[in-house]
């Protein structure tokens, strides 16, 4: 069975460092390779961090119903395509997004038993700081984020999990032990439960 685990966070919260951390160690774990519009950044490779897409190729995917949850974000589309999550189910994985809220709302909705994971600096200040020390963002985008940040925060209670990072390898302890905790949730055994039923049944 795939549990699905959404995380979301403002940018600087420490989210894509806590990310990769968590795929690194845990090959249970697939990442949900999002589609976009927007251009590649630095490093960022196609088909490993997005899939890069033109405009006119988003749109006719949403209009093929291609995508379990899409968004706008920054004037650029983003979106979750089916397939990942077929992919997941057949590998037997649990998948990972990093989706913005909106995305988080919509597959909520979609696969309620979803776990959501809201990132949280742990102050305006220290996001400000973290910002600026990336050293990736002109001042107007700085405060930009900022502003973003403040928005998306408010939507922290449809989150079932909220990781004030103040320390990345705590926060990364922390990530590891909300997946296996949701691992041995009940609901998700059950198929591995019965099973070992099954065996005192025969003795008795
Ligand atoms: P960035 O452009 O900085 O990589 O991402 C901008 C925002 O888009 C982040 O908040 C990220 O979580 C979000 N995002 C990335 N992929 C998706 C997606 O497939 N769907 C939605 N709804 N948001 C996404």
């Amino acid at each position: 069975m795939t549990t699905v685990f959404i995380i979301s966070a403002p940018s600087g919260s420490g989210k894509s460092t806590l990310v990769s951390r968590l795929l690194a160690k845990d090959p249970g774990l697939m990442f949900s390779i999002s589609y976009t519009t927007r251009k590649p950044r630095g490093a960022e490779v196609d088909g490993k961090d997005y899939r890069f897409v033109t405009r006119e190729a988003f749109e006719a995917m949403i209009a093929n119903n291609e995508f379990l949850e899409w968004a706008q974000v920054f004037g650029n589309y983003y979106g979750t395509h089916r397939g990942i999550l077929e992919d997941a189910r057949r590998q037997s994985r649990d998948l990972v997004l990093d989706i913005d809220v909106q995305g988080a709302r919509q597959l909520k909705c979609q696969i309620p038993e979803a776990v959501t994971v809201f990132i949280l600096a742990p102050s305006r200040q220290i996001l400000e700081a973290r910002l600026r020390a990336r050293d990736e963002d002109r001042e107007e985008v700085i405060q930009r984020r900022l502003r973003d940040a403040a928005e998306e925060i408010r939507n922290y209670e449809a989150y079932d999990y909220v990781l004030i990072n103040r320390d990345l390898d705590r926060s990364d302890a922390v990530m590891s032990a909300i997946v296996s905790a949701e691992r041995v949730r009940r609901t998700r055994i059950e198929d591995q439960i019965r099973p070992i039923l099954e065996t005192f049944e025969k003795k008795r």
